[in-house]
């Protein structure tokens, strides 16, 4: 059973094709993949499956309105982990959708416990690393809101728990708390708003493939709560493992990832110690060939600090051959990840006020 609050239990990557049938996920095809090659989540295969993402398609053929939404439980700062939904909404905005983006601080209380008011400066702090990394603040292109501050959701919540059953949220997360069970359901109000702010509307939620509960929650109640609505699309992408080889990033280890917030020493000190798909010894990789699908190294690079994909595929192409050794190619990778930290950092300070201002926060 998927977890989305799951600590434990990670989706392996032998699960996805099984996870994906049994829940009818949809493949991107090819010839959708073509209309999406701008998007690099999508050029680079990261995101591999989808629901209504067609609906998207027609909307921008016909000119017509319609949204992307997303969110981050203000628990922490981000992690290389969580920012991965935040570039792609960025992408999504780039493509023509409203964002809409959601503090998720209901579900920091009840799944970890952090009062509204603890979760304020991470909520800044979130809203400003994603303007950092290229969101359109302005009005027109986003909406950004704290659940525990917008009526719109809470209606929408206690509207549709009516349709609720015990047994229905038990077939879907498991026995959680009632707390865990509620913030679901609020979650289900923050799919749904967009639609009801602004009318009837292809909407796309990017997630990673343990979040699909609350998709498939959301869109059950939505066809039978909303019927004029449109079932709320999402799209998956693949969940990166820790960067020291553990399962999944988690706050618990803070060796599996780093976070945006980080000094750059610590960055450094972890990127030069991640897992690489590298051999035993020089001789070895040269003869045998590196596994890139199995290396840290080269998945940081792919999915947040190499733009280009020229020079991404090379990188494959040499490793795979054993040309590309990896101290010299982790060497790289440190020097294209404390760039690219640096500069967010900085961006990220100026920030602070427009994030401030976009959660309504003095
Ligand atoms: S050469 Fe690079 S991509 Fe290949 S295993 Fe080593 S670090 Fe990873």
């Amino acid at each position: 059973m998927l977890d989305p609050w799951g600590s434990s239990n990670p989706v392996e990557d032998e699960d996805y094709e099984r996870i994906k049938r049994e829940f009818g996920i949809d493949d991107i095809n090819e010839g959708l993949r073509q209309k999406l090659l701008e998007n690099r989540f999508f050029r680079r295969k990261i995101i591999f499956g989808h629901r209504d993402l067609e609906l998207v398609f027609k909307a921008i053929e016909e000119n017509q309105p319609w949204a992307v939404m997303s969110g981050i439980k203000p628990s922490g700062p981000y992690h290389l982990g969580t920012s991965t939904t935040a570039l792609e909404i960025v992408e999504f905005q780039k493509m023509g959708g409203k964002v809409y983006y959601c503090i998720a601080d209901i579900e920091s209380w009840e799944d970890n416990g952090i009062s509204y008011d603890k979760a304020e400066p991470n909520a800044i702090d979130n809203v400003a690393d994603i303007l950092a990394f290229g969101l359109d603040p302005s009005p027109k292109k986003t909406y950004v809101w704290r659940q525990s501050k917008e009526p719109i959701v809470k209606e929408i919540c206690f509207k549709v728990s009516r349709l609720v059953t015990q047994n229905m949220l038990n077939a879907i997360y498991g026995e959680k708390t009632f707390g865990l069970y509620l913030a679901a359901l609020i979650q289900v109000g923050d799919i749904v708003l967009p639609q009801v702010r602004e009318g009837p509307q292809p909407t796309i939620v990017p997630v990673g493939i343990d979040q699909d509960p609350h998709i498939r929650l959301t869109r059950d109640l939505t066809r039978r709560y909303y019927k004029k609505f449109f079932l709320p699309g999402a799209t998956y992408h693949y969940l990166l493992a820790g960067i020291d080889g553990s399962d999944k990033m988690a706050k618990r280890n803070p060796n599996s990832s780093f976070t945006f917030n980080e000094n750059l020493d610590s960055i450094e000190k972890k990127v030069k110690e991640a897992l690489t798909g590298g051999r035993k010894n020089k001789k070895e990789q040269q003869e045998l060939g590196g596994e890139p699908q199995k290396c840290m190294i080269y998945k940081m690079l792919m999915y947040h600090f190499e733009e280009n994909d020229e020079i991404l595929a090379d990188e494959f192409e040499r490793c795979v051959k054993g040309e590309l050794l990896c101290g010299e190619h982790k060497a790289r990778c440190v020097d294209k990840v404390l760039k690219f930290m640096k500069n967010h950092q900085e961006k990220k300070g100026k920030l602070i006020d427009k994030a401030r201002e976009l959660l309504g926060i003095d």
